[in-house]
């Protein structure tokens, strides 16, 4: 099976190419580049089905290693085919799901189970973690090696933050007998407790109970504090505070092996939303202030952070449809994430398209140490293309995920997804998987 994308303009930024030119698939992988100006393009690949990528952005497969696919045990809200489904419309190949099920994913059963699901919606690819503590109680530490041989690229207890240090302290000493990082949901749960939304002027204004900036940070400190201490791999998920970003500044100033993320929502609203009381709007970490925001932002164009993750976290209308107070926290990202960092960061001028790509590609292959996120020769043929001048509207009743809750309804966005290819496999078209 041989394929041609052509005309494109290439973005790889793990070799620093951007270039308009051919690329050329067979059997599942990368094969090469043709530069548009080759006078023998094509004379080889006779047989070859052409995709027309003019005008499109031809990158590495998206990556996105924070997902929650809910499944095993609450497939009702999403499930690994519903969830890769969704994933692949908006744009990602690889994406790493979260162990919050139930089971828990704290062995290599479940593990298996996750993998063998993914392969058989055949849609993408999904790496699980596995939890740090057994049943993410936070006492224990799981099989850690039992679950790296079941396929698992990381460890998490996210969701439930691992709050006893020396818990924390084994895990970070054995992410480096397994070369794995320990990815911290970072937040004190004393601090936050019954917490709505960000404390400050607009928790004041609504009535609702804030969450301090200082909840998450502590935990970085503390989790920074046993890195440095252990020499593991720490990996820090959706950072939302300008102080969060200081302390891992300076630890990666140190040489402490630190990563961190952050989701578009992060970097595009502000808790100003949660005026609407819009349940959609609670999310976990909270949504921040003007100047955390501006800070997250700054932070992403000087390539403090690593990658970009959704957090994508489908929810049945039931666990939103109701007071603020009661509703469950987080967004459905997976299909709007490309088009909101587009329209929002990309053509606004706050971040290059080349940065863009590579927190989506390289970036997050970096910090799992996948062989990913590059067109090299002989890689995966995992492509995204991006038509940066697409308009569209977010509507949640086409959303290919189970979950409707995204607090961007209704918003008109330029620069969409147009086609993600899965190991040389055309799985999504403008929106439609299939
Ligand atoms: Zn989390």
């Amino acid at each position: 099976m041989r394929l041609r994308v052509r005309d494109g303009r290439i973005i790889d930024p793990a070799h620093n190419v951007d270039s308009v030119a051919d690329v050329l698939i067979e059997d599942g992988r990368i094969v090469g580049l043709e530069p548009a100006t080759d006078p023998d393009r094509g004379s080889t690949q006779g047989d070859a089905q052409v995709i027309d990528a003019t005008g499109k952005i031809v990158c590495p497969g998206f990556i996105d290693m924070h997902v929650h696919f809910r499944d095993p045990g609450y497939e009702y809200k999403e499930d690994i085919e519903t969830g890769s489904r969704a994933a692949a419309a908006g744009g990602f190949t690889t994406v790493c799901c979260m162990p919050n099920t139930d089971p828990v994913i704290d062995n290599g059963a479940v593990a298996s189970y996750v993998r063998k699901r993914a392969q058989d919606a055949g849609v993408i690819d999904v790496l699980p973690f596995g939890s740090i503590t057994k049943r993410q109680a936070g006492e224990e530490l799981s099989e850690m090696g039992e679950l790296v041989r079941a396929g698992c690229v990381g460890f998490s207890d996210d969701g439930k933050p691992v709050m006893r240090a020396d818990v924390m302290r084994n895990a970070l000493s054995y992410s480096r007998i397994f070369n794995a990082p320990i990815i911290s949901h970072c937040e004190d749960l004393n601090l936050t407790r019954d917490g709505q939304m960000h404390e400050g002027y607009y928790s004041f204004v609504f009535g609702l109970k804030g969450i301090p900036a200082e909840a998450e940070e502590t935990m970085v400190a503390r989790d920074l504090l046993l890195a440095r201490l252990t020499g593991g791999r720490l990996h820090v998920c959706h950072v939302s505070t300008r102080g969060s970003l200081e302390l891992i500044r300076r630890a990666k100033a140190e040489g402490i092996a630190v990563t961190c993320e952050v989701t578009p929502h992060h970097l595009t609203l502000t808790d100003e939303v949660v005026g609407s009381y819009d349940t959609n709007t609670k999310v976990n970490p909270p949504l921040r202030s003007e100047d955390h925001v501006q800070a997250l932002r700054q932070a992403l164009s000087e390539g403090l952070i690593d990658c970009i993750a959704t957090d994508h976290a489908p929810h049945h209308l039931e666990s939103k449809d109701c007071e603020y107070a009661a509703a469950a926290p987080g967004i459905a990202g997976l299909e709007t994430a490309v088009a909101v960092i587009m329209d929002r960061l990309v053509h606004s001028g706050a971040l290059d398209i080349t940065k863009m790509v590579s927190l989506f590609t390289v970036g997050p292959a970096r910090v799992l140490g996948l062989d990913r996120g590059t067109l090299s020769p002989g890689a995966r043929a995992d492509i995204t293309i991006i038509d940066p001048d697409r308009v569209k509207r977010v509507n949640p009743e086409t959303f290919n995920s189970k979950a409707r809750n995204t607090p961007f309804a209704g918003m008109e966005l330029r620069g969409w997804p147009w086609m993600t290819i899965s190991e040389g496999r055309v799985v999504a078209h403008d929106g439609s998987v299939g």
